[in-house]
């Protein structure tokens, strides 16, 4: 974005989405929510804000907790999973240390023996993920999943949960969802009115805030993304290439590949992943009879690679190729991250083959070790994209 353009989310934390969000669940529990950590895009968030509770997301991205991690965790696992860990090991994760319990599910198996190593520090509920989306056994076994996690819930903070609640959830999902959306689209815009730092900020909010409590901001974006658009203000310009970057989630030290995508002239125009635009997909459904299995439709359409077939990544790859026009894909694959390395395969023959696009895989951690290589790899690519 050219100097001097008001940020989009003017607070003083711009590009420091995890200080923000620290800052808003510490507010949340001094007004008297439960803090409730969760690891996956799978936990559903609108049992956990029904239970008058605010999630806060564990996942790391840090590289200076690796090596402590290391020490019982083996070197060769998801930078993630030891980062995440390394952080409770050392006793440094302010969002661990709030939240009163946590909300783990079977996705990988590093996170899930992950998960044995810290079950005794908090109450922790372990949710059986179906990991075959598409068969009809799956629906009723994750609403089931989804039940019992309304009785740890209820039990853990002597609440009851009415129905009624989680719908009303559902609903103030979709709205955000649809405001999120709202924001992508200025990324479509041509060039991109919206920067991956700004889109990133927002969906790490999005995570932890309730809409309610995001619908100033996000309605005060959309008004400062129109008036860029109307006074001709670009992140970009017409000719930069423009990227889809999927794949694994990317967040502080792993968005050194977001940075070298724009540092060689790229833009970077869609997230893909659960740190981005993944968790805004698709409307729960409202007014069902049963809120909780409208929850579990939802949520086994995330198209996570712990999922097999995880045929629905593919589909989701047309809308937004479609939707944000990109002249690249590039898959971010996290070291040791089996399911989305030997996915690649399959989404680079799907958008080499059916969207003609050039596609790159970038195999990386939370180190600075391979900045330079990745820079090469990218310039590389970038090289063979058609002068616009
Ligand atoms: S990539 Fe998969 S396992 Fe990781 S947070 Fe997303 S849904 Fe969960
Ligand atoms: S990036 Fe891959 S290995 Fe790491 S936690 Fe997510 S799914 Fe598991």
């Amino acid at each position: 974005m050219e100097a001097g353009v008001e940020p989009l989310v003017n607070d003083g934390f711009a590009g420091e989405a995890t200080k923000r969000t620290l800052g808003y669940l510490q507010e949340q529990r001094e007004k008297g929510k439960n803090i409730v950590g969760i690891y996956c895009c799978y936990a559903p968030l609108e049992l956990i804000r029904a239970a008058n509770a605010a999630p806060a997301v564990l996942c790391a991205f840090a590289n200076k907790t690796i090596e402590a991690a290391e020490t019982v965790l083996p070197a060769n696992l998801c930078p993630l999973i030891k980062s995440s860990y390394g952080f409770i090991k050392t006793d440094t994760c302010p969002f661990f240390s709030i939240s009163e319990a946590v909300i783990a599910e079977t996705t990988c198996d590093g996170k899930k023996k992950m998960f044995e190593l810290i079950s005794d520090i908090k109450p922790m509920h372990v949710m059986d993920l179906p990991q075959l989306p598409d068969q009809k056994e799956a629906l009723d076994n994750w609403t089931v999943m989804i039940k019992k996690l309304k009785g740890f819930l209820e039990t853990t903070f002597g609440r009851k949960i009415d129905d009624k609640d989680v719908e009303q959830e559902i609903k103030a999902t979709n709205k955000k969802n649809l405001l999120m959306n709202k924001i992508f689209d200025f990324a479509a815009h041509k060039p991109s009115v919206v920067s991956w730092i700004e889109l990133y900020d927002l969906t790490y909010l999005g995570q932890a805030s309730t809409t309610q409590d995001m619908l100033p901001l996000l309605n005060s974006c959309i008004a400062k993304l129109e008036k860029r658009v109307a006074d001709g203000i670009y992140h970009g310009h017409a000719t930069s290439p423009r990227v889809l970057v999927t794949g694994c989630p990317v967040g502080g030290d792993a968005t050194k590949v977001f940075k070298i995508i724009e540092e060689a002239g790229a833009v970077i125009v869609a997230l893909d992943s659960c740190t981005g635009m993944k968790p805004y997909n698709n409307a729960i459904t409202e007014g069902t009879s049963d809120p909780y299995a409208a929850l579990s439709r939802r949520y086994l359409e995330l198209p996570c690679s712990c999922m097999t077939p995880n045929s629905r990544r593919l589909l989701e790859l047309d809308k937004l190729i479609a939707r944000f026009h990109p002249d690249v894909i590039v898959d971010v694959v996290l070291h040791a991250c089996h399911s989305y390395n030997v996915e690649s395969h399959k989404i680079k023959e799907y958008v080499t083959s059916k969207h003609k696009l050039p596609f790159l895989k970038i195999e990386t951690d939370y180190s600075q070790g391979d900045v330079e290589q990745i820079r090469t790899r990218v310039e590389a690519l970038l090289e063979i994209i058609p002068k616009k």
